[in-house]
């Protein structure tokens, strides 16, 4: 059926109607004194939801493009950083480092589980010499559906008090609480395609005073991701080189939808969502992925047993309209994954479950009773 395409994937995510309809205009002139408007207003309500005073700059870029900008403009060649690797984009996130020549030192968790702090805290306060620039953290690590706990991470690294914290806060971002102000974090990278409600295009980074005084000093080469141009147009509510002005007056449409809904209620919808995939799962006899208490509120990953992941998400596909996404890497077949970030109501996560209980009984797996999922996905939404 035309039209009926559900988007359950980690990025791009769904978008509302509002944005599709306030992009679908002839772009306007980015020097113009509306689109300087646009701006104005687009550059305070990031700050809001980055729950921050510090620059949040714009960049037309992926998620990855905002994360390389986030480590370029800070650091020199050969400096000494951590890099926490438990999934997907932590090996990105080393990849960029090694591509860079700086000296990586990984702290790895087996996929699939959370990074452990503790390493952290042991290598930092072993760095007396104070030769540790910076600590790189993947927030919600989506290739896994984990959640790393960057609150103790980042007190240790504060404790450390010389290295900046640099987090991808991709898939956490406008869906979990990143409190970039009262956490003190230094670099936090975006992407509009997950939970910003717009299609792909925009990079966000928020850069805090401490991380504007080391680009100081930084030496790595840069050219179109270099921060400070950026930060200087900010300032005048324009951009250094052509934005993508209609993404940007999608994202005014979003950020406008997301201060009617309130931060906290937003939070509360991510974490209500993934309890009640997490308990069907549990209900369906589906293995998680990630343990409880380290789910991440963007995504959910599965591991069945007894049928294949790729056929599961063939069948929700053709037969439900409904993409799901699969596992990369070494996870290619093993798990799937049902993204529930941004534009995700409750009423979806019931019709995925229910589709993919009847997915499951097509499929041949046994061990459930029919229904058990929709009604322990619906125990958990009907209480919040
Ligand atoms: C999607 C994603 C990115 C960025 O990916 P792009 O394809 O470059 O947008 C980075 N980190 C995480 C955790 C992501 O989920």
């Amino acid at each position: 059926m035309d039209n009926k395409l559900m988007l359950m994937i980690p990025g791009p995510t769904p978008v509302p109607e509002q944005v599709l309809l306030a992009m679908a205009k002839h772009p306007i002139g980015h020097r113009s004194g509306e689109f300087s408007k646009i701006m104005a207003e687009v550059t305070e309500n990031l700050k809001w939801l980055h729950q921050t005073q510090n620059d949040v700059l714009m960049l037309t870029v992926s998620g990855t493009g905002a994360m390389e900008a986030g480590i370029i403009n800070f650091l020199s060649p050969g400096d000494r950083v951590l890099v926490g690797s438990n999934g997907k984009f932590g090996e990105r996130w080393v990849e960029v480092c090694e591509a860079y020549s700086l000296n990586v030192d990984p702290v790895t968790a087996e996929w699939g589980k959370p990074l452990d702090p503790e390493q952290f805290r042991e290598k930092l306060e072993a760095d007396t010499e104070k030769q540790i620039k910076a600590v790189i953290i993947t927030h919600s690590e989506t290739s896994t559906g984990v959640i790393n706990d960057l609150e103790t991470i980042n007190r240790h690294v504060k404790a450390h008090g010389e290295a900046l914290i640099i987090v991808d806060a991709v898939t956490s971002l406008g869906a979990a609480n990143v409190p970039i102000d009262d956490w003190g974090l230094d670099v936090v990278g975006s992407g509009s395609q997950k939970g910003y409600m717009i299609p792909p295009g925009l990079g966000f980074v928020a850069v805090s005073p401490k991380a504007w005084e080391a680009y100081e000093k930084a030496k790595l080469p840069k050219y179109y991701l270099d921060l400070k141009p950026y930060r200087k147009n900010a300032a005048k509510n324009t951009t250094p080189f052509t934005p993508p002005v209609n993404l940007i007056i999608g994202l005014q449409a979003a950020l406008q939808m997301m201060k009617a809904e309130g931060l906290e209620s937003i939070f509360a919808r991510h974490l209500r969502q993934m309890n009640a995939t997490r308990e069907a799962m549990k209900a369906l006899g589906l293995p998680l992925f990630a343990p409880d208490g380290a789910g991440s509120p963007a995504i959910t990953a599965v591991a069945p047993t007894t049928v294949d992941a790729e056929q599961v998400r063939s069948v929700m596909k053709k037969r439900f309209d409904i993409v799901l996404a699969g596992g990369q890497d070494h996870l290619k077949g093993k798990i799937f994954r049902i993204g529930h970030l941004g534009f995700v109501s409750d009423r979806d996560i019931l019709t995925a479950v229910g589709s993919l209980e009847a997915t499951l009984i097509e499929l041949g797996h046994q061990g459930f009773t029919s229904g058990a999922g929709v009604a322990a996905a619906a125990k958990v939404i009907a209480k919040s």
